[in-house]
């Protein structure tokens, strides 16, 4: 196996990112658009989907950043970028990305774990073999995070936790969760509280799926009663935990900063010239969705160069900032303007729900229009996105205390 090291060439290490990915990206996935967002949605991958999956896992591709002595891939931040462009010319995706392991909770473990913690969580990650959840939003604890109420006691020689938490994305399929807890309520309500790592492999721990619009059940209410969680399964020190749940939160925007999940998504001019048809010139045959798609492909653009802009900027420092807000808002913005012109494009045929009158894409249009919904919410909505930006990033006087 070729040694990817910092130092390497990157056009050799594109060449062998290359072909490494031509011999094990299984041709059966390809052109499989929208298939990283139903692992995120499922349960553990089978067949060519779970083979991709070890595959990236032995190779540390799925965390291309993260140290190898941990199991990632000890790639550079360009040796990455490569690695994505490669990924991205064949539609390839990360099979990794189910659960918030590699995108949430692998990073904050990195950032304030232990080394026996890192020793623990991080190996398991790189290879695709726990799935994680976040457990942050309870029932009275939205937006008003600190506002959060289940509570953690130290027994002595364990922790207890009870409460509930909600919208917990994957609880149902995840074997471990780390969770915003209350361990001292005394306390002003952002001191109280610390970051632990629980095992939800216990019978103290049930999930009830929700059923979301679009017809998945990709979240859960989570109960917590009398589970337990050893004395070293803290993230950070006790009672600082806000702190630790804030970096979480940060990681978690900057990975909802890119628009595609992965795979090949069809071109909108293309599906409009489909439904919509073209003049005598060539061009969409109808002005005004022409001008509205055009600013909207401007829009995807000037996100993408401003993303590859924040990357080069970066130089090499991967670590999230206040910034990832302000790129989470696009994202967003542009993710659902996508959406909604996807079922304008369409028309009748954008609203299939099921039945042979629909095809697939027009099928996976609306319930992508309706679960792209939750892009505004989850992650903290974009509300409160604007808030960080306006506090944190153009310094302006917090007027909500
Ligand atoms: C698909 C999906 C997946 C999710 N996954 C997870 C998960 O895995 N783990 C987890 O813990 N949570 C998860 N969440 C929950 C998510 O983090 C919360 O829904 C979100 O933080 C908003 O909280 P809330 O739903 O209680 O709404 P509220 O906080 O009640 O907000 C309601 C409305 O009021 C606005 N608002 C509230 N406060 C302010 C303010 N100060 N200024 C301006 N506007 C304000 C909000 O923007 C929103 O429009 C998920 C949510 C969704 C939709």
């Amino acid at each position: 196996m070729a040694d990817f090291g910092g130092d390497l060439d990157l056009e050799t290490f594109r060449k062998d990112a290359r072909d490494w990915l031509e011999a094990n990206f299984p041709t059966s996935l390809r052109s499989k658009q929208g298939l990283a967002l139903a692992l995120m949605d499922g349960p553990a991958p089978a067949g060519d989907v779970a083979r991709w999956k070890d595959a990236m896992g032995a190779k540390g591709w799925g965390t291309p950043t993260w140290p190898a002595q941990y199991g990632g891939g000890g790639l550079t931040p360009a040796q990455a970028r490569v690695l994505q462009q490669e990924m991205a010319a064949i539609g390839a995706f990360n099979p990794l990305m189910a659960g918030m392991g590699v995108t949430m909770i692998g990073p904050t473990i990195l950032d304030y774990g232990t080394e026996a913690q890192k020793q623990q969580h991080i190996p398991p990650i790189c290879r695709g073999e726990v799935r994680w959840c976040v457990g942050y939003s309870e029932p009275g604890a939205g937006s008003d995070l600190a506002s959060l109420q289940m509570r953690c006691v130290d027994m002595g020689d364990h922790w207890q936790i009870d409460g509930q938490k909600i919208w917990t994305s994957g609880a149902q399929y995840s074997q471990w969760c780390g969770a915003l807890v209350r361990t001292d309520p005394t306390a002003k309500k952002h001191e109280g509280i610390s970051f632990i790592l629980i095992d939800m492999n216990q019978p103290g721990v049930e999930t009830r799926p929700i059923k979301l619009i679009a017809g998945a059940s990709p979240f859960c209410e989570t109960f917590f009663t009398e589970a337990t969680a050893p004395k070293d399964a803290l993230l950070g020190e006790l009672n600082h935990g806000w702190t630790v749940g804030k970096r979480l939160l940060q990681h978690e925007r900057a990975s909802q900063t890119g628009v595609s999940m992965g795979g090949k998504a069809t071109p909108l001019q293309d599906i409009a010239r489909k439904y919509v048809g073209v003049d005598e010139t060539g061009r969409i045959a109808d002005l005004d969705l022409r001008t509205r798609l055009t600013q909207h492909l401007m829009d995807a653009k000037v996100h993408g160069l401003t993303l590859a802009r924040a990357a080069a900027e970066a130089k090499g420092n991967s670590s999230p900032s206040n910034a990832a807000s302000v790129l989470k808002n696009s994202a967003t913005n542009v993710a659902q303007t996508r959406a909604e012109l996807t079922l304008e494009i369409m028309g009748g045929q954008g609203l299939g729900w099921e039945g042979e009158a629909f095809e697939k894409e027009e099928v996976e249009a609306v319930r992508g229009w309706l679960s792209g919904k939750a892009m505004s919410i989850y992650g903290g909505s974009s509300e409160i996105q604007n808030n960080i930006i306006s506090k944190r990033i153009l310094g302006l006087p917090d007027t909500t205390q």
